[in-house]
């Protein structure tokens, strides 16, 4: 072994998504991995660095059927091929709720804290839980830190924040949260070096990837967000529905006499993107379709972001520049150019050739708001919040 690691965990229900970061500094992973269909037929792939498929032999018997079983066959895996002794491990965990507005390290008050937090997020704080416990047992000395979606927005106004709910619901901890925390802290952190005068002053930040969110910057900070008590809430994503008029959602129990796990389903998994187009949730797809349903879902997808990037704009009084992140943001020029487009009574101004040829700017030098395109990195910030963690 030639030094020290961080391991990056991303644990969803039937995945996780890990990378190694060098503990002595760096915003490049080592390497990332990713275990699927975790308790049936799982697999495992890694990459190097510089994104190419590593040599890992097949999960054996039994290693698949759990988080716990994954991790523990993965993690001296990780070692052998980055040459790094895992000492500490960052998790990303998707509520904090009203308690943490940071990184933490984790000990047994924190999981309880996070097990609090479960009805706030039912569909992923217990498997982001399930791989801190998985940690926990198989390497019980290790320092592990749970760095969460929600903190980045602990800066937003309680006007912003607050739901217009009778008091004893909004006292269950029923609020505006917003998500995505960690892709926002990154393109905060990155925007000074970018353009001086949007970091000082007011940025909206199009998270678009297969979840979807736009943040409003202030001085480097969260002020407005369009996700809110859940991920459901803000723009189309590629299987839910974003803002929804709540009167429909009644619909569904009062007429339809959907169960509250039917309704749940429909609006994590079966709505946005797959659910318009009837054809799939990735934008590569519905882009290349000549079906109108994926035109249709690409228009509606487009019309939310405009309208909302409108809205965030009222909401921090201007906008000094637009950024793009996320597989989305950072890939589907038709998108961006679309979504540019529909802010031209913002000022923007669509740079065609940078737009399509992977520029940092995408909009006209001499006009102003600038649009710019910067790739995200969530693996890098929870790696900096472990070092932090460490050296504190
Ligand atoms: P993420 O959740 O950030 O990994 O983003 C996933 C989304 O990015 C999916 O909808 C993909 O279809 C989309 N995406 C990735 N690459 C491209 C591309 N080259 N063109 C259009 N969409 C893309």
């Amino acid at each position: 072994m030639t030094g020290g690691g961080i391991l990056v965990v991303n644990a969803g229900s039937s995945s996780i998504k890990a990378a190694v970061f060098p503990l002595d500094g760096g915003d490049a992973a080592a390497l990332t991995a990713q275990v699927d269909r975790i308790g049936a037929d799982a697999g495992v792939t890694a990459k190097d660095a510089a994104g190419e498929r590593l040599p890992l032999p097949p999960l054996p018997g039994g290693a698949g059927d759990s988080h716990e079983t994954a991790l523990a066959w993965l993690l001296p895996q990780l070692e052998a091929l980055s040459g790094l002794r895992i000492g500490v491990a960052g998790h990303r965990v998707v509520h904090g709720g009203d308690r943490f507005g940071k990184p933490v390290p984790v000990d047994d008050a924190t999981l309880d804290a996070l097990r609090d937090l479960i009805p706030l997020a039912r569909t992923h704080q217990p498997h982001n839980i399930a791989a801190i416990q998985a940690v926990r047992s198989l390497w019980p000395d290790m320092t592990q830190v749970a760095c969460f979606d929600t903190a980045f927005h602990a800066t937003i106004p309680e006007a912003a924040r607050t739901l217009a709910l009778p008091a004893e619901i909004r006292d269950k901890g029923v609020r505006r949260y917003g998500f995505h925390g960690q892709s926002y802290q990154w393109i905060a952190n990155r925007l000074p070096e970018i353009d001086s005068t949007a970091a000082a002053g007011r940025t909206v930040v199009a998270h678009l990837g297969n979840g979807a969110s736009l943040c409003g910057l202030v001085a480097g900070e969260s002020r407005a967000t369009t996700m809110g008590f859940t991920p459901l809430d803000g723009l189309v994503m590629g299987e839910r529905p974003g803002l929804t008029d709540p009167g429909a959602i009644l619909f569904l129990f009062e007429e339809l006499g959907m169960s509250p796990e039917q309704v749940r389903q429909t609006l994590f998994k079966e709505s946005g993107l797959k659910g318009l187009s009837g054809l799939s949730n990735d934008m590569r797809t519905l882009l290349a379709s000549g079906d109108p349903a994926a035109k249709l879902a690409v228009e509606v997808y487009v019309r939310r972001i405009v309208r909302e990037i409108g809205a965030m704009a009222a909401e921090i009084g201007g906008i000094d520049a637009l950024v793009f992140t996320a597989g989305i943001g950072e890939n589907a020029a038709p998108i961006r150019a679309a979504v540019v487009e529909g802010c031209a009574w913002l000022g923007c101004a669509l740079d065609k050739a940078a737009n399509e040829t992977g520029g940092l700017c995408i909009t006209e030098a001499t006009k102003r708001p600038p649009a710019y395109v910067i790739p995200t990195n969530e693996e890098a910030v929870i790696a900096a919040s472990c070092r932090k963690i460490l050296n504190a």
